[in-house]
């Protein structure tokens, strides 16, 4: 798909990504996948952590599975393996997504851009960055570790308790990227905040040389008004 992500900004200028840094205290984290051992794994359901037990046992109680400990020096050191593949969130408006084009280097953060020009650090703001143009030439090259790949922020609360506070779901997913902008478009159709599912999704299919493919992607999709919608709403979304 010849794609360039700055088109993503074009239909919505005001929600460019900004050099902003999430600086509101979150309780949680959504985690789509893993490390086993040293080895990313993709889940099908969604993995929360958390530094606080009450919020732990709170998402074990909404979703499935227990509050354990796990291996991080980060603060939040409980996780819940969750049985839910979709979740309903309250996004409070487009300003709690974010998303920006990263490479991180032996030194931190090595390229920042929007796919067209940099992001920082300030002396290379709004200076081509370089990037190719289309979407499978960045994704080759960031595998390659030559190239940024994405990173989107969503900060958002749960439908179902919103009095736990903000939790955070960070991804790096292509697929997420590519379709943001309507997502952005649709929470901007609201005046107020929004519900919406945030989902894991599979996608499996089989190439033309017959080989299949599996994998998943992470998915938001909005439902209506804060205030409107109805729990059917997600079943619909499901
Ligand atoms: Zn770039």
């Amino acid at each position: 798909m010849a794609n360039n992500l700055k088109r993503i900004w074009d239909t919505d200028p005001d929600s460019k990504p900004r050099e902003r840094q999430f600086s509101e205290d979150f309780v949680g984290r959504f985690r789509s996948g893993r490390l086993v051992g040293k080895q990313p794994e993709a889940l099908n359901e969604w993995r929360v952590t958390s530094g606080d037990p009450v919020v732990a046992d709170k998402i074990a109680e909404l979703f499935g599975g227990a509050a354990e400990e796990w291996d991080t020096d980060k603060e939040d050191n409980l996780e819940v393996l969750t049985d839910a593949a979709s979740v309903e969130i309250i996004i409070e408006s487009s300003d709690k997504i974010d998303a920006s084009m990263k490479l991180f280097g032996m030194q931190g953060l090595a390229h920042h851009c929007d796919g067209v020009e940099y992001l920082s650090p300030d002396e290379d703001k709004g200076t081509p960055c370089g990037c190719p143009p289309l979407l499978q030439d960045r994704k080759d090259k960031a595998r390659a570790g030559r190239g940024p790949k994405p990173s989107i922020d969503v900060v958002f609360k749960l439908a179902q308790a919103p009095e736990l506070g903000l939790f955070r779901f960070n991804s790096g997913s292509w697929e997420l990227v590519k379709v943001l902008h309507t997502v952005i478009a649709d929470v901007d159709g609201y005046d107020g905040p929004v519900r919406a599912a945030l989902s894991i999704e599979n996608v499996s299919y089989t190439t033309k040389a017959g080989r299949d493919v599996s994998y998943n992607k992470p998915v938001i999709k909005v439902l209506g008004a804060a205030e409107a919608a109805q729990p059917a709403d997600l079943a619909k979304a499901a």
